[in-house]
């Protein structure tokens, strides 16, 4: 059985082929700048790559070409799109109401629309993909798996913000959490490298990519995680300033006389590695020149770890104890220094060594389990 997942960004869409009897990803790719006059599709099967440079003027055209390269005979792994037998997408949110992954139908997809008052940059895009899927792959049954629904399992002493509880109540204002299903993947892959069950174990998870998040996971649930009502709260990221006194966005709209969608551009797009190093927001560039003494490169780096460390310390309060931490996504996965400095900075607070595991993250992988296990579920 072959399952297709889908994860739709603001002008991209990334998709994976996955045979699910043997795990295999058969054929991924990414189709870039939808919409746009320099649209093209970076495909790969078996490791070799291949470019196309086509107008893709929307989420249909790019679906569309999406299958004419799954079914490809050079460069695809089906025959037709018959031999797809169902889709995942990744939906950044599900409000409340979804903490489990879903079969999408009419109202599904009409919910998917409303989060988008939480959401507006995330959920349009994989609504419009799920549209686009739905009328390619005319009964072919699609799930929608949610970043937010791993941490709706939170306390409301931890989700909540010491705000006026009304405006909980009027407008949803909450902490929800984001790259749930990254932390939830990597909490399963530490339990089996642990040898343990994953219902005995206490861990804290570090998502360290583009975007930057953390949780504290007990016994398999996100019980606390640092992204909050909206991706920009809690660790310092490539370009997001991460946690900030919220006081200064009208300190800066005064000062800099800017609107508040400049300053928040600011906090999204110009502060975090970016913004503290003045070079770059990846993490290679900034190694590369803090090993040649640029002083905020190595300041953007040490501040990085700063707030990981921190967060973990707040973690061990929360969990009163761990049994590992994490560290996966782009940054995580790649970067030895962090991992030897957690070790020995947590070590020495601790008393004693703290179990640090590096584990390669692949959402993609959960969102095509989820897809299958939810239509075993309905059959
Ligand atoms: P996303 O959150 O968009 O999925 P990734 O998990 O791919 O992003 O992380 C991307 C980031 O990972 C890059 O911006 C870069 O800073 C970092 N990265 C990737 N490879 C390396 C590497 N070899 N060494 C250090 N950092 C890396």
């Amino acid at each position: 059985m072959n399952i297709l997942t889908f994860n739709c960004g603001s002008s991209s869409i990334k998709y994976q082929l996955f045979r699910r009897e043997t795990g295999e990803a058969l054929v991924k790719g990414i189709a870039e700048k939808i919409g746009t006059s320099e649209s093209y599709l970076n495909h790969e099967k078996q490791g070799k790559k291949h470019r196309q440079d086509v107008a893709l003027p929307d989420y249909y055209s790019a679906i569309e070409m999406i299958v004419r390269l799954l079914t490809d005979p050079q460069w695809g792994a089906v025959r037709d799109k018959t031999e797809i037998a169902a889709i995942g997408h990744r939906v950044v949110h599900g409000g409340e109401e979804f903490t489990v992954s879903v079969l999408i139908d009419a109202h599904v997809l009409q919910r998917i629309q409303y989060y988008a008052k939480l959401a507006p940059l995330h959920n349009p895009p994989a609504y419009n993909g799920i549209k686009a899927a739905r009328k390619l792959f005319p009964g072919v049954p699609q799930v929608a798996v949610f970043d937010t629904a791993f941490h709706q399992g939170m306390p409301e002493e931890a989700f909540l913000y010491g705000l006026p509880y009304d405006l909980y109540r009027k407008y949803c204002i909450r902490r929800y959490g984001f790259h749930g299903t990254s932390h939830r993947y990597v909490a399963e892959a530490a339990a089996k490298a642990l040898k343990k069950p994953l219902r005995s174990l206490k861990l804290i998870t570090c998502h360290l990519g583009n975007g930057c998040s953390i949780s504290a996971v007990k016994h398999g649930r996100s019980v606390d995680t640092s992204m909050g009502f909206t991706p920009l709260e809690g660790l310092m990221m490539g370009t997001r300033s991460g946690d900030v006194d919220p006081a200064l966005i009208s300190y800066l709209m005064e000062r800099e006389k800017r609107s508040v969608q400049e300053v928040m551009e600011v906090l999204n797009r110009k502060s975090g590695l970016f913004g503290v190093s003045g070079i770059s927001n990846d993490m290679r560039d900034l190694l590369a020149r803090a090993e040649k003494g640029h002083k905020r490169a190595r300041l953007a780096i040490d501040m990085f770890i700063y707030r990981v460390k921190k967060y973990i310390g707040a973690y061990l309060a929360v969990l009163n104890g761990v049994d590992a931490v994490v560290l996966t996504a782009g940054i995580g996965e790649n970067t030895p220094l962090i991992k030897s400095r957690l070790q020995q900075e947590l070590s020495n607070v601790l008393g004693k060594r703290v179990k640090i595991l590096t584990l390669h993250t692949d959402e993609e992988r959960l969102i095509a389990e989820d897809t299958y296990a939810v239509i075993k579920a309905r059959r």
